[in-house]
């Protein structure tokens, strides 16, 4: 697509172009498209999972040298189960999910993917198995199409359209006078809260990562487009393995394991019920939850 050719001749402009959209000074197109931060050149395509077994082991980070955000975290997800990371705000949910995404290398430790370690594969080969969705960036400057593609490259119309229908957002684009070449973003069409996460899942949709690492998907919105949107998120999270970072109870309650993140370690993880029945802190903070 467009956006990736320029990506390629022209890094800078590319950049400026998106900046106000981006709001943020340290721009990464890494980041922008979900894959990893640290070297996007570097990998092995060598190094490919052979099934899709998640695991963490005894993975240290810190964003600054010396300032340790997660320690010693170990985590295995099976293949096709949610977990749920519940916690304090500032205990490195967040930080977790990016490792786990591939988005940040550990400092020590190791994040397999199917026996993969998931910083000596290429970016590509992360991006193609595993996922990040957050509310940052989902829309860019440039057209519908471009927007899609970032997803994956060389897609067909017919396949853009049935991932905007999978997510139930062809109803507003076909809609559109210029369909996909309808510019978005700054200076283009606005889209609403709803139809940009529309988007960002249509690129998932697209891109077909068996792993999934959710950072909080629908809280900007309002109640009405929240439960749309949860509607075409369970669709596309159907099958897939999930690690969800769970902002509100509920989302933890229904999943498979709960790990609770205190100050950049694991200090629980269990089912709801085993949790509750443990009566630490997951068990606190479900009664408090309660009233
Ligand atoms: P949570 O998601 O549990 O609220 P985060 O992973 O966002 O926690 O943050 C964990 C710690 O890392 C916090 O102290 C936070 O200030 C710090 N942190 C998060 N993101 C960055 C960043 N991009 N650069 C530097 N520090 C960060
Ligand atoms: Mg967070």
């Amino acid at each position: 697509g467009a956006l990736i050719a320029q990506m390629l001749v022209d890094p800078v402009g590319l950049i400026l172009r998106w900046y106000d959209e981006l709001q943020v000074a340290q721009v990464s197109l890494a980041r922008l498209v979900g894959v990893r931060e640290v070297e996007p050149d570097a990998g092995d395509a060598a190094v490919a999972p052979e099934g899709r077994h998640v695991h963490a082991d005894r993975v240290h980070f810190g964003y600054l040298e010396g300032v340790d955000v997660l320690r010693k975290v170990s985590l295995e997800v099976a293949p096709g189960t949610r977990m749920a990371l519940v916690g304090p705000s500032g205990a490195g949910k967040s930080t977790l999910g990016r490792l786990l995404a591939g988005i940040y290398a550990p400092r020590d430790g190791r994040i397999t993917l199917g026996g993969a370690e998931l910083s000596r594969m290429t970016a590509e080969g992360v991006r193609s198995h595993v996922a990040l969705v957050n509310q940052e960036h989902h829309v860019f400057v440039g057209s519908l199409r471009d927007n899609l593609l970032l997803a994956r490259t060389g897609a067909e119309d017919a396949e853009l359209w049935a991932a905007l229908g999978a997510v139930d957002a062809d109803g507003w684009a076909r809609a559109l006078d210029d369909g996909l070449d309808t510019e978005v973003g700054s200076g283009g069409l606005a889209l609403t809260p709803a139809q940009a996460q529309q988007i960002a899942l249509a690129r998932l949709v697209l891109a077909d990562p068996h792993t999934l690492v959710l950072d909080e998907a629908t809280s900007l919105l309002d109640p009405r487009a929240a439960r749309h949107l949860e509607r075409s998120l369970a669709r596309v999270l159907d099958g897939r393995t999930v690690v969800a970072i769970a902002h509100r109870l509920h989302t933890a309650h229904d999943a498979d394991v709960i790990a609770v993140v205190e100050n950049g370690r694991i200090s629980e993880l269990g089912s709801h019920d085993e949790l509750v029945a443990a009566d630490g802190a997951y068990a606190a903070l479900w009664r408090s939850w309660h009233g």
